[in-house]
């Protein structure tokens, strides 16, 4: 960004109303939620959709996420089943996003042209007044250029794609800093198509709908998660994974830095220590891009074993090293 024209805007009321008013008349606002900064634009406005498609450079069959405000406002756009509306209560405003049969309202951009529609409403109040204010299911999708980490700073959206919004509304550093579990609730037995927050313990103990795995090569698409064919979240120099066992990935570099939980051996260019899974999960997009940026040709991650949030950890990890 190098016009120098100011884009970064507190959260006032004032600023609120003016993005909402840029998303009714068909342009593109970044937000904070709990988990990344999302990239909005009006759901319903086919050209405000395609929109995001191009400021992101996002392949045009990887669907977006609608953020609405409440369970209530989901018939709107989705044939909500039991078990997805007993998810929504429970999880609801929250780290979970919903995939149901969409409404035809739906645009198919917005879709990935799937029949399905994915639903979240955020559990922050400046995507709630924004949602509010603008009277809109928000598409938001999140705010950096496709493949890149996501973004959970204001800053890291204006590096990435600031030329292509009109506001970014800074809400600050995100809580989470991973996105949204994604289930799929299409059938009664739901599928996790992407780990989050909302972590698989906490949906098995809810008991709320029983948990199948999803199915790479499934006929019906909608049991897919088609974000997960693209490489993902990965910084701009390698990033190479210290599982137990293999601490091999030390050797023979000769600038190497590091982020995790354990303690690596001497010789890090740079080290980033998280105390919890949930530090590390908070800390794991800005610390690869402020690791990009230390003059190291590798960055070392560890891969952490712990249960609940850990796996929405390694999913990223794995993603951004290159593994599917
Ligand atoms: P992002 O908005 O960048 O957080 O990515 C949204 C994620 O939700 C991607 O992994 C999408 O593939 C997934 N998603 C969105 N809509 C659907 C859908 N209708 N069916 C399956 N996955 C979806
Ligand atoms: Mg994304």
């Amino acid at each position: 960004m190098m016009d120098g024209q100011k884009k970064i805007f507190d959260p006032t009321d004032d600023h609120i109303s003016r993005a909402a008013e840029i998303l009714k008349r068909g342009g593109l606002v970044a937000f904070p939620t709990e988990t990344v900064y999302g990239l909005g634009a009006n759901a319903l406005d086919e050209r405000a959709v395609g929109k995001i498609f191009e400021a992101k450079r996002r392949p045009c069959d990887n669907p977006l996420i609608l953020h609405i405000l409440c369970a209530d406002e989901a018939p709107l756009y989705a044939d909500v089943t039991p078990e997805a509306l007993a998810l929504m209560e429970r999880f609801w405003p929250g780290p979970l996003t919903v995939v149901l049969r969409a409404m035809h309202n739906v645009p198919l951009a917005a879709r990935g042209g799937l029949d399905t529609v994915a639903l979240r409403a955020p559990a922050n109040p400046v995507a709630l007044a924004l949602i509010r204010e603008s009277g809109l299911p928000v598409a938001g999708p999140s705010a950096n250029k496709s493949g890149r980490p996501s973004p959970t700073r204001a800053t890291d959206v204006l590096n990435d794609i600031g030329d292509s919004v009109e506001m970014i509304l800074d809400g600050g550093a995100t809580r989470i800093g991973v996105e949204s579990t994604v289930v799929d609730a299409t059938e009664p037995r739901i599928a996790i198509l992407r780990p989050g927050a909302v972590t698989r313990e906490m949906l098995a103990e809810a008991g709320l709908a029983e948990i199948t795995e999803p199915c790479p090569r499934s006929p019906d698409k909608s049991r897919r998660s088609p974000g997960t064919r693209y490489r993902h979240y990965a910084p701009s120099v390698e990033l190479r994974l210290w599982e137990d066992g293999s601490p091999g990935v030390f050797g023979g570099e000769s600038a190497w830095c590091y982020m995790g939980m354990k303690k690596p051996p001497e010789g890090a260019l740079r080290t980033i220590i998280f105390a919890t899974p949930e530090e590390y999960a908070r800390g794991l997009f800005s610390a690869m891009r402020e690791l990009e940026r230390c003059g190291a040709k590798l960055i070392i991650a560890d891969f952490p074993d712990a249960p609940g949030i850990g796996e929405a950890i390694r999913n990223r990890l794995s993603r951004a090293a290159g593994r599917q």
